[in-house]
């Protein structure tokens, strides 16, 4: 037999159910679910994925198959609901929804009133005596039908603004106001079928193609552009965002038509189990009075709020389905336990109810911000609904990433005037310049340029520009608004709804409360409040949140590798151990001849840089060292039984210098030398690759004092703290090595410095000697190294850049034309090419080891703080991953994920 391309569902049966995603799209494999409990779904059928990418393969034609295949499953579908397809008396209308995989909120197309010709209209209005309803689902008809069948499928791409959608809704606009109407729902039936010839009349005049009066050919042209929606041009931009495969393909879902626009106990509404902003467990969600569906999402109407608990500023004043329709409310709360008794999750939902009858469309896995993920996942863990392992599982690095994000200083934004308020749909704060268009925050971004973007109500053409700002802000649409959705998913701050912005697009200015702004002028943000203000507000960050806690301590339950921290300062170090690091896995000497206080030692370091003879440096290094002795036992004091890796210095000296003749110049003068000579010295260290030049341990073989005065400081350091009853744990390591004959050069240096402090202070030190493994040589000779290191750190932004030939710092631009022709999938500095690098990293780990089987394996480059590469490093067996303090919780999570993922 061929394969089964349609699957029915309906009544209490399906052939689908939840976990069949794959195959039947998200959207498909729900409905099927929903039916299996019972809950009132109209019934309908879902045409494959597979189906999907056969059109594709086959040249955008149907397979021959499945049309038959429909029509026999619309029997069924007709059987179910009474109703038949195509009939003069008793018509059946259907929608043609697509579906993906994992949901991709209003990217694809759905088309709505399929079905409806001049041989079922008559039909539909005996039977429902309701003329207004019937031309109200034809206008709407033929609106969808001719954007999505006839116009985007077909390839047409009019100019902004003269798509026929948009040519249509103007037509509406100006017909409501030449009669002075404010809503739709004032138009007549007479007016609305009087709109409709026109529509059709409009269509084909802009499209040169007569809108089709068959319902059977209507049927076939919808799933047709459902399929061709998968390669719109904004379900693109979401997938290349979003990391969705091209491959996978939509569904299409055929589903008898239920009315929310039958009159006033007709409604459509949209909901979430719980709130998707806060967490909460409340019903929360928004309705409409004799509307069809897609009024809630587009931000026609202001929608009112489904019960109290969706009250706010803004639709306080209209009723609620709690009030209105009490009993129908309640059944529509208890589909919700139901529901989430069954997806043991928060959902997000679609309803309409036709004549007081309600009917459930759609459910799936709810979008939410960070801070609502980590509520619900503990509320869920202590209603017992889930375990504390698929608690950990819910909150996904990034999420927790949002957590830690900034937001508005609170004393700062108490001192400023709030200019507008809107609702709050997306946690946090913002700053940033106004952009009033996608491309502009897209331009903005560019520029590494925080931008908010300002628009009327966004739609999914926004979604790059979108991505790009650091914040959002509508003047139209609720809760569940496009906007709203997905920057709740993206965890950005957004603001939506806020009625007070008038837009003029021409002028690039806004106008909130008779005050202009230009486009480029900087507001702040608080999507948490939905406050918008004039200034740029202090932005600080969100750690404070007690649940945090909680939660991180389930996550280390689960948690086998090691997290640690780079940090170079006692309190950076500090900060890290507060953030669970649990030591500190690369301490860059260095870095106390940058910033505060390093005028000191940084004069130091310069005397032993120009020194012009070895006895010169030898006493410039001695003294440097109490400075590097006194930082050392700092940071070793505050680590408190925790390993604390020092690295040697592996800067190239003259990064130390001045370059500039001005400061040259000062410099001659504070060291009493001649211009002249200055210059020199600074000139001699000059390198044409200083990248792969006199730096890491050949600074160390060239100059073997300058180890020398390090080893001795980081030892005395410790043998001050043992002698003052503290316990340090030190650990050093040997950076940018390509043998293990280094290792044993700037080893003996140690064992002689070692034992003289060890005479000295008359005490036995222990630490571990180990190394950073950053050159790809290093990593095949690693079963060498391994003799004489006790611990391998990866060096993994070097690593990368030896391994590409890219350089780190200038790699923008090809990174970026790269990842655009698809040769690179990342910019392999941000998350581990493990094609390339990894391999490195495994076969470093795997030579290592077969040496010193216990040897200790880490990595300190960025990519420590990176979740997948977090996996990766779990997976290749090390033992911990070191980043920057802020990375840290993610880290952790990243790692208690990978290890119960297995
Ligand atoms: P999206 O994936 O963009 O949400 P949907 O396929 O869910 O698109 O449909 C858009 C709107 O139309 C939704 O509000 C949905 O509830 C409504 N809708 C879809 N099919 C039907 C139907 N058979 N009867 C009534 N409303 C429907
Ligand atoms: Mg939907
Ligand atoms: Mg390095």
């Amino acid at each position: 037999m061929d394969k089964k391309r349609v699957y029915y569902f309906g009544g209490k049966a399906a052939d689908g159910k939840a976990d069949m995603k794959n195959l039947l799209g998200g959207k498909g494999a729900n409905l099927a679910e929903m039916c299996l409990l019972g809950l009132p779904v109209p019934a309908g059928l879902t045409i494959t994925t597979e189906c999907c990418t056969e059109y594709y393969e086959n040249d955008c034609q149907l397979p021959a198959a499945l049309m038959p295949e429909v029509w026999a499953a619309m029997e069924k579908v007709e059987e179910v609901m009474g109703l038949q397809y195509d009939d003069a008396d008793n018509p059946l209308l259907v929608s043609c929804r697509s579906g993906a995989r994992s949901s991709m909120p209003g990217m694809m197309d759905t088309v709505l009133n399929v079905g409806l010709s001049s041989k079922t209209i008559p039909g539909l209005i005996r039977k429902t005596g309701n003329p207004r309803f019937v031309y109200d689902s034809y206008r709407r008809l033929i609106m969808m039908y001719a954007d999505v069948v006839m116009e985007k499928a077909e390839g047409l791409a009019p100019a902004e603004g003269k798509g026929i959608r948009k040519l249509l809704d103007e037509m509406l606009d100006e017909f409501k106001h030449a009669k002075g109407y404010k809503s739709d729902t004032e138009i007549t039936a007479d007016e609305l079928l009087e709109l409709a010839n026109a529509f059709k009349a409009k269509v084909k005049e802009a499209l040169g193609t007569e809108f089709p009066d068959d319902s059977k050919a209507q049927l076939e042209g919808g799933i047709k552009a459902v399929f061709k929606s998968w390669n719109g041009k904004k379900a693109i931009a979401y997938r290349r965002i979003e990391g969705i495969p091209d491959e996978w393909g939509t569904a299409v879902n055929v589903q008898a038509m239920v009315f929310g626009n039958m009159g006033d106990g007709s409604a459509t509404g949209v909901a979430f189990t719980r709130n998707p902003a806060t967490g909460e467990n409340q019903f929360y969600g928004e309705w409409l009075i004799n509307a069809q569906g897609e009024d809630v999402v587009a931000g026609i109407r202001t929608p009112s709020p489904l019960n109290d608990a969706t009250k706010n500023e803004q639709n306080k004043h209209l009723a609620s389905m709690q009030e209105l329709m009490p009993a129908t409310y309640q059944e529509l709360d208890d589909i919700r336990l139901i529901l989430e008794k069954n997806y043991r999750d928060m959902l997000d939902i679609e309803f309409t109810i036709q004549e007081g009858k309600l009917f459930m469309l759609q459910c799936r896995v709810g979008k939410r911000t960070g801070v609502a993920a980590l509520t619900m996942a503990l509320d869920m863990l202590h209603e017992g609904l889930i375990s504390d392992k698929e608690a950990v599982m819910r909150l996904s690095p990034d999420q927790l990433d949002e957590l830690l994000h900034p937001i508005l200083d609170v004393n700062d934004e108490k001192k400023r005037t709030v200019i507008a308020k809107g609702l709050p749909a997306g946690p946090g704060g913002a700053v940033g310049k106004i952009a009033l268009t996608s491309e502009k925050a897209m331009e903005y971004g560019k520029l590494h340029i925080d931008s908010i973007l300002v628009r009327e109500e966004t739609n999914p053409e926004d979604v790059e520009g979108m991505r790009a700002a650091a914040g959002i802000l509508t003047a139209r649409g609720g809760m569940t608004s496009h906007a709203a959705l997905v920057a709740r998913g993206w965890g950005k701050c957004c603001i939506v709804g806020c009625e007070a912005v008038h837009i003029n697009l021409e002028a690039n200015e806004i106008t909130i409360a008779g005050k202009t702004y230009k486009e480029g002028d900087t507001i702040s943000l608080n999507g948490t409040k939905g406050w918008v203000y004039d200034v740029a507000i202090k932005m600080v960050d969100a750690t404070e949140n007690p649940r945090f806690q909680e939660f991180m301590t389930i996550v280390d339950k689960y948690r086998t590798m090691g997290v640690r921290t780079n940090a170079d300062t006692p309190e950076d170090a500090l900060n890290a151990i507060n953030f669970g690091a649990e030591g500190i896995g690369l301490f860059r000497i260095e870095h106390m001849f940058y910033g505060q206080n390093s005028e000191e030692p940084l004069a130091k370091l310069r005397n032993m840089i120009l020194a012009n003879s070895t006895e010169e440096r030898v006493e410039a290094l001695k003294e440097l060292e109490p400075f590097v002795r006194e930082i050392a036992k700092g940071t070793l004091e505050v680590l408190d039984g925790r390993p604390l890796t020092f690295r040697l210095i592996d800067p190239p000296l003259h990064e130390f210098v001045p370059q500039t003749e001005d400061k040259q110049r000062e410099l001659a003068k504070e060291k009493g030398l001649p211009y002249e000579e200055i210059k020199r010295r600074i000139d001699a260290l000059h390198e044409v690759n200083p990248m792969m030049g006199l730096r890491g341990v050949r600074l160390g073989v060239v100059n073997p004092e300058i180890t020398e005065m390090q080893f001795r400081a980081l030892f005395e350091a410790t043998a001050e703290l043992m002698k003052e009853g503290k316990n340090p744990v030190l650990e050093i390591m040997v950076p940018l090595i390509i043998s293990v004959a280094e290792l044993k050069h700037q080893k003996a240096i140690a064992d002689r410095v070692q034992a003289e402090v060890e005479a000295k202070f008359g005490l036995k030190i222990n630490y571990l000697y180990g190394t950073m493994i950053e050159i790809p040589r290093a990593t095949l000779v690693a079963d060498k190294v391994a003799e004489v290191a006790q611990f391998f750190s990866f060096g993994t932004n070097d690593l990368t850049q030896m391994t590409f030939g890219f350089s780190r710092d200038d790699v923008n631009v090809i990174v970026n034309s790269y990842i655009d022709e698809k040769i690179i999938p990342a910019d392999p500095f941000n998350i581990l090419d493990q094609e390339g690098v990894g391999e490195l990293v495994q076969i470093g780990t795997e030579r290592g080891r077969k040496t010193n089987p216990s040897l200790k394996v880490g990595v300190c480059g960025e990519h420590g703080g990176n979740p997948s590469s977090v996996a990766f490093f779990y997976k290749t067996g090390f033992n911990y991953v070191s980043c920057s303090p802020f990375r840290v919780p993610i880290a952790r999570l990243a790692a208690a994920q990978a290890a119960i993922r297995g």
